[in-house]
């Protein structure tokens, strides 16, 4: 007896940042860990609704502004989303620059801005003291804006003299992996899924989301009259 197929499950991923979703997507339902519920989410991306304001990230923590995100999106759109909140924490700067990663250097998402502030900030700082961390946080939240799951991973490195590799994005070529002697910029993909903060933040996560698509939660959705276009 074939047992018919099952529907694909809408699942947004809260960010305009093509990079990072990338990663995302990938994460989610990892090659390595092939799972038939995972496979049936159908993710979409916040460029499918351009008009959608973004949401003010104003949290004094990662988790915070995670949460956020996916709440303020998923009640606006009535749909299931999913956020991540990241970036980087350098000791020898008290942990910055943590929640204002993307806008270190003013402009959001100047990569290159920021990874120079970064460089500056530390031109006097010896290897012994440039240890840092990558944080990520992530937040489920589920169409009422309620938080139904959040995880969080970090990663330990150091920051380089130099920013060194074109592979992935953000302070990924600052950030010295000292066992493999190169810097996320410098690694493959793959091997930064094996290590990053976001592969551990989902780590935490899958099981969770899992559980979520046995019960059926995830293929509900609000009756919502404004998915395209806000009206509020
Ligand atoms: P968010 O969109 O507010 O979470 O900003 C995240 C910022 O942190 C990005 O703009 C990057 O500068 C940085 N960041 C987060 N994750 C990574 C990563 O995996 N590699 C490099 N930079 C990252």
């Amino acid at each position: 007896m074939t047992t018919p197929h099952p529907e694909p499950i809408r699942l947004i991923l809260g960010t305009r940042n093509a990079k990072k979703l990338r990663e995302l997507a990938q994460l989610i339902n990892p090659p390595w860990e092939q799972n038939p519920r995972l496979s049936r989410l159908a993710l979409r991306s916040l460029e499918e609704w351009p008009d959608l304001p973004d949401v003010v990230e104003d949290a004094a923590t990662f988790a915070g502004n995670a949460r956020k995100k996916a709440g303020e999106t998923a009640r606006r759109l009535g749909l299931w989303v999913l956020a991540d909140d990241s970036g980087l924490a350098v000791d020898a700067l008290g942990g910055a620059p943590g929640v204002l990663s993307a806008r270190y250097a003013g402009a959001h998402g100047d990569d290159e801005a920021n990874n120079c502030k970064v460089l500056e900030a530390l031109a006097d700082v010896p290897d012994d003291r440039r240890g840092a961390a990558f944080v990520c946080a992530l937040a489920l939240a589920d169409p009422s804006g309620v938080i139904r799951l959040e995880a969080e991973g970090a990663c330990r490195g150091r920051i380089t003299h130099a920013p060194r590799g074109a592979n992935g994005f953000g302070y990924d070529p600052l950030f010295l992996i000292p066992e493999y002697h190169k810097t996320f910029g410098e690694l493959s993909a793959l091997v930064k899924h094996q290590l990053s903060h976001r592969a551990r933040a989902f780590a935490h996560l899958r099981a969770g989301l899992d559980r979520l698509i046995v019960e059926g939660a995830l293929d509900s959705r609000r009756p919502q009259t404004h998915e395209r276009g806000l009206s509020q």
